[in-house]
C-alpha cells in the first residue's frame, strides 16, 4: 500500500463511502466495497463469491471492450427470480394458502433476447412464464416459452390476428391467456373462436377505482387507459355466457402501475380486486387465476419510504400482503382461493445490469483570486475590498447570515457594474476577467462561511451549485439512462473505485450530447434528492469510473439515438467457480456506420462524396495527396468504431 493511500485511510474508510452513497441500503446482497476501495459484486448474493468490478473492467478492456459499457450479471437475474418465488413460497406456507403461485415476466421491461432466454431457462423449475403486450412480444413469448405448464399472458391492444394467433397457440400446447382490456375485444374473441372452432383461455382486466399515487398513479381509476369498468365486466360476462365461452374465462387481472411506493395502495387494490373475483365466482365464472400485475417496486434510494425512488415494503411484505389479503377475502366470502400470478418486471430485471462510464474531464467556474495589478479599475478594486471584508467577518457573527447576504448583494452589484462598463467600452477584457474571477472568489468564501443546519436564503444556498464542478461523462443520457431525463427517475450513481479516499469535490454530470438536457444532476439522498454528488478530484492521465446501478429495467429499449450516440458495449457475465467468471455474451456497441444507416444515410456514399471533394482540392493544389489519404483513413476507421470517445 502506498503512503498516500494510508494517509487517506486515517480519516476516511470504505465504510464512510458506503454510508455516503447509501450502498448498504440499496445494494442489497449484491454490491459492497472491498478494502482496496473498489466495488465488489456478489452475483448470486453470496458474499463469499465476489468479483472486483475494477479488475473486471480492466480484463474487459483487455478484450478490446471500451467504455461506456453495460455489464450484466445473469446470476443476479437468476437470484432475483429465486427470491421472488421463495417469497411467495414462504407466504403461502405461512398463511396456509389454498392456491399456488406462478410468475410471468413482462417482456416490455427488457426485451433483450438474452434476458428473455435466460429467464425462461432459469425459470423452468417454477414454470415461470411471460407476459406480452404487443404482437411482436407475443411472437417472442410463443417461440421461447417451451414449457407447457408456463403461462403466457397476452395484454395490450389486440386485433383479430393477435387473438387468432393466441387461439392457435393453445393447440400447439401453450397456455395463452387473452386478457380483455377493451370492451370491443370481446366481439373479436367471439368472432375468432367461431371461425377457428376453438377458444383461447380468457382473462379480464379490471379497471380499479382504489386510490393511487406516484408517477404511474393514473394507471387506475375511471380514466385509466386499460381495463374494463365494472359495468363492462358484467356485460362481458353476459356476452361470454351467450357465446358459450364462459368455461374459458379463467383469469382476472389488474395492474395499478409501476413502482408502487406505498404498500397501503396495493392492499386497497388487492381488496377491491379480491371482491370482484369473489363476485364473479358467485355469478358462476370459473375463474381460477388472479393476476395482480406488476408494480413491485425497487428501493432505488434505500430509504424504505414512500418517496418515488423507494418503497415502504420488502419483497416478503409484498408476497405476504398479496397472499393474506386475497385469502381473507375468499375466506369471508367462502369462495375457493385463486392461483396467484404476478407480472413483476422492474423487481426482477433492475439489479442485474450496471452501466459503467468514464469521466473525460471536469470544469468549474474560475474562482482563483487574481494577482493585484497596477491601476486597477475601481470596480475591480471594489470587488477586492468586498472579498477582504468577507474574510474579516468575525466568526461570532457568522451564525447571522445577513452579513454574508449583504456581502453577496455587493458582489452582485459590482459584477453588474463590471458588465455594464465592459459593454460601454470602459473596461478591457483582462479587467472584466478579473471582475469575474473575483466575484467567484467571493462566492467561494461566502459558501465556506455559511452556517450549517440553519435556514439560509435559497440564493446563498444555491451558490454551492454554481461553484460545483461539472464532470464530463463519456455517455449519452438519452441512450443509456433515458428515464433520468424523461421522468426524473433516480438511480444510485457512484464512483466504483477510490472509495477508501474521501471525495472532496461536489459535482454533477454532463453527457456527450449537444443538448443542455443531457446531464445528470439529481442524486439519491436517503429519501430526498440532492443536486450534487460527492466525487473525487480527477488525476490527469488516470481513469475515473462511475457506475449507474439498478438500471436493468426499461432503460435499454427507451434509449434513443439522439446526436447519433448508439448502443454501448454490453457483456453478460456468469460466475463459474469461486471468484472466476466467463463472458457468456458480448454485444458490441453500435458503430458510427450502424447509426448512420439507422437514419437512412449510406456510409459508402458519404465516403465517396468526401473522396470526390478531396480530389477537387488536390486538383486545385489546396490539399496534398498524403493529407487527402490521411483524412479518408481517419473517416473510414472511425465509421467502424463506437460512437463514444476513446480513452
Ligand atoms: C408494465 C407492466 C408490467 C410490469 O410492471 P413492473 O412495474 O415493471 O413490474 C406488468 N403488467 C402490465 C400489464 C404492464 O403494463
Amino acid at each position: 500500500m502506498n503512503r498516500k493511500l494510508s494517509k487517506h485511510k486515517k480519516n476516511w474508510h470504505v465504510e464512510d463511502s458506503a454510508a455516503l452513497y447509501g450502498l448498504n441500503q440499496w445494494g442489497d446482497c449484491y454490491f459492497s466495497i472491498n478494502d482496496r476501495g473498489h466495488i465488489d459484486v456478489s452475483p448470486n448474493g453470496d458474499s463469499n463469491n465476489k468479483l472486483d468490478l475494477i479488475e473486471l473492467i480492466h480484463e474487459l478492456k483487455g478484450r478490446n471492450l471500451t467504455l461506456p459499457m453495460l455489464i450484466r450479471f445473469d446470476d443476479i437475474l437468476e437470484d432475483r427470480l429465486e427470491k421472488l418465488h421463495n417469497a411467495f413460497k414462504v407466504a403461502i406456507e405461512y398463511y396456509n394458502y389454498k392456491g399456488s403461485y406462478q410468475g410471468v415476466f413482462p417482456i416490455k421491461c427488457n426485451q433483450q433476447r438474452h434476458v428473455v432466454e435466460e429467464l425462461v431457462s432459469c425459470g423452468y423449475k417454477w414454470n415461470f412464464g411471460l407476459e406480452a403486450g404487443s404482437k411482436a412480444e407475443l411472437l417472442i413469448a410463443l417461440s421461447l416459452l417451451n414449457d407447457p405448464k408456463a403461462l403466457l399472458i397476452c395484454n395490450g391492444y389486440k386485433d383479430q390476428r393477435y387473438i387468432e394467433t393466441a387461439i392457435l397457440a393453445r393447440q400447439v400446447g401453450r397456455q395463452p391467456f387473452v386478457v380483455i382490456e377493451q370492451a370491443e375485444e370481446i366481439e373479436r374473441i367471439i368472432t375468432a373462436s367461431k371461425k377457428l372452432g376453438a377458444a383461447p383461455l380468457i382473462g379480464i382486466r379490471a379497471k380499479l377505482s382504489s386510490r393511487s399515487i406516484g408517477r404511474w398513479g393514473n394507471s387506475v381509476g375511471e380514466k385509466a387507459k386499460f381495463g374494463l369498468s365494472i359495468p363492462d365486466i358484467l356485460i362481458t360476462f353476459e356476452k361470454l355466457c351467450t357465446a358459450n365461452l364462459i368455461d374459458d374465462l379463467k383469469l382476472l387481472h389488474f395492474h395499478i402501475g409501476s413502482q408502487i411506493n406505498d404498500i397501503g395502495i396495493l392492499k386497497d387494490s388487492l381488496q377491491e380486486a379480491g371482491q370482484i373475483y369473489t363476485e364473479l365466482r358467485r355469478l358462476g365464472a370459473p375463474i381460477n387465476y388472479l393476476d395482480v400485475g406488476g408494480g413491485l417496486g425497487i428501493d432505488y434510494d434505500g430509504s424504505k419510504t414512500v418517496s418515488p425512488a423507494s418503497t415502504n415494503y420488502s419483497l416478503q411484505n409484498y408476497a405476504n400482503d398479496v397472499v393474506a389479503t386475497i385469502q381473507e377475502c375468499c375466506k369471508s366470502n367462502n369462495v375457493q382461493m385463486p392461483n396467484l400470478i404476478t407480472e413483476s418486471g422492474r423487481a426482477i430485471a433492475s439489479h442485474f445490469s450496471i452501466l459503467i462510464f468514464n469521466i473525460l474531464g471536469s470544469s468549474s467556474v474560475p474562482s482563483n483570486t487574481p494577482n493585484t495589478g497596477q491601476n486597477e479599475a475601481l470596480i475591480v478594486k471594489n470587488l477586492r475590498e468586498t472579498l477582504d471584508n468577507i474574510k474579516k467577518i468575525p466568526h461570532s457573527k457568522l451564525s447571522d447570515h445577513t452579513y454574508l447576504q449583504e456581502a453577496w448583494n455587493d458582489v452582485l452589484k459590482f459584477k453588474d457594474d463590471a458588465l455594464t462598463a465592459f459593454r460601454l467600452g470602459y473596461l478591457g477584457l483582462p479587467e472584466r476577467a478579473k471582475a469575474e474571477q473575483l466575484s467567484w472568489s467571493c462566492a467561494k468564501e461566502i459558501v465556506k462561511r455559511l452556517p450549517k443546519h440553519e435556514e439560509i436564503p435559497k440564493e446563498l444556498n444555491n451558490l454551492h451549485e454554481s461553484l460545483a464542478e461539472v464532470y464530463y461523462a463519456n455517455l449519452s443520457v438519452f441512450r443509456s439512462a433515458p428515464d433520468t431525463w424523461a421522468i426524473d427517475q433516480l438511480f444510485p450513481i457512484m464512483p466504483i473505485h477510490r472509495l477508501d479516499e474521501e471525495p472532496t469535490k461536489l459535482g454533477s454530470f454532463a453527457d456527450l450530447t449537444c443538448d443542455s438536457d443531457g446531464k445528470i444532476s439529481s442524486f439519491i439522498d436517503n429519501g430526498n434528492i440532492k443536486s450534487l454528488l460527492e466525487l473525487h478530484k480527477i488525476h490527469p492521465g488516470e481513469d475515473y469510473f462511475i457506475g449507474l446501478f439498478l438500471g436493468g429495467a426499461y432503460q435499454e429499449v427507451m434509449g434513443n439515438l439522439h446526436n447519433l450516440f448508439g448502443s454501448t458495449n454490453a457483456v453478460n457475465i456468469r460466475l463459474t467457480s469461486r471468484g472466476k467468471y466467463k463472458l457468456d455474451h458480448v454485444i458490441r456497441s453500435n458503430t458510427k456506420s450502424d447509426v448512420l444507416k439507422a437514419m437512412d444515410h449510406d456510409p459508402e456514399e458519404l465516403l465517396e462524396r468526401l473522396r470526390i471533394a478531396t480530389e477537387t482540392a488536390i486538383q486545385k493544389d489546396k490539399l496534398k495527396i498524403i493529407d487527402a489519404q490521411r483524412l479518408m483513413d481517419h473517416i473510414e476507421h472511425s465509421l467502424r468504431q463506437s460512437t463514444y470517445l476513446q480513452s
